[in-house]
């Protein structure tokens, strides 16, 4: 029986492999499909998409959107949605100027703490894409600045630490919105680090479709307590590693197994023609 990983990120944000590499190593773990999940970004899904054809693996488009709930991030991931729709790639490039704008001010402020990196630094460092806080924190590291991207976290770059930088504020529901209008499915991730289950019936009212039920961060507990989430509220199920090739500690891809059988639900709930291989 094969698995799928619906959650994997590439150069073009935060991970470490083009995306034809990721399709290689995916094609190597014998998965069926899997999906690119970029922050706030599309453009690796075409080299996917071709990379997918050649070896014979089902690319599902997604994306994967921060947002805030008062002090709490909620990571909403998007699967199926138009993503070469002019007017949603116009809000991503929203997001991607505000990230830049954050960058400048995180950079600054690192700067005032007696840890100088600069933007030509960074920017040469990401090479692609979408720069988020895992770049900095991996040239933190780098420099000798702090022992371990962990650490680069939880004393530097976490909400409420010296060097935290809030992005542009958007509530979950917003994106949500966004998502629905591009006719994507939108999904809850990981809603064990967001620990905002409070948020979920609400969500769901706003048109939320599906949730994050395996994930690298669940332990099984987890995984079952939002099985029943899933169920109580009629919400798919979804799952993905949250691979970012070799930016973390482990390379997660291939570590959750999630069954194929997600996937026709989650296809199902799009609707329409969906491209396989
Ligand atoms: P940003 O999107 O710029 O807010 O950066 C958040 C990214 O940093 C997430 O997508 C994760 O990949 C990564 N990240 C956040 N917290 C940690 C952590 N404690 N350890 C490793 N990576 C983290
Ligand atoms: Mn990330
Ligand atoms: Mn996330
Ligand atoms: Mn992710």
């Amino acid at each position: 029986m094969q698995n799928i990983d619906l959650h994997i990120h590439t150069i073009y944000s935060d991970g470490t492999w083009a995306p034809n590499e990721v399709v290689l190593r995916a094609k190597r773990l014998n998965l069926a499909a899997i999906s690119i999940t970029d922050h706030d970004s599309v453009a690796g899904l075409k080299e996917a998409m071709a990379a997918g054809k050649k070896l014979g693996i089902e690319i599902v488009p997604g994306v994967e959107m921060s947002t805030d709930a008062g002090e709490d991030e909620i990571h909403i991931l998007g699967y199926y949605l138009n993503w070469k729709e002019k007017e949603f790639l116009a809000e991503l490039e929203k997001f991607q100027a505000a990230r830049a704008k954050r960058n400048r001010k995180l950079l600054k402020r690192l700067k005032e703490l007696g840890m100088d990196i600069n933007h030509k630094e960074l920017k040469g460092f990401a090479a692609r894409g979408v720069i988020s806080r895992l770049h900095i924190a991996r040239l933190m590291v780098r420099k000798g600045y702090v022992s371990s991207i962990g650490d680069a976290f939880e004393k530097w770059l976490n909400s409420g630490k010296p060097a935290y930088v809030k992005k542009m504020s958007v509530s979950p529901f917003q994106i949500i919105e966004l998502i629905l209008k591009a006719e994507g499915v939108p999904v809850f991730a990981h809603p064990f680090l967001s620990r905002r289950d409070d948020l979920i019936p609400h969500l769901v009212k706003a048109g939320l479709k599906g949730i994050e039920v395996y994930h690298s961060a669940h332990d099984s507990r987890a995984t079952q307590h939002y099985q029943k989430i899933a169920q109580k509220y009629h919400l798919l199920i979804t799952g993905g590693s949250d691979c970012h090739g070799e930016a973390k500690d482990k390379v997660l891809m291939g570590t959750v197994k999630v069954p194929i059988s997600v996937l026709k639900a989650l296809k199902k709930a799009a609707g329409g023609e969906i491209l396989s291989v």
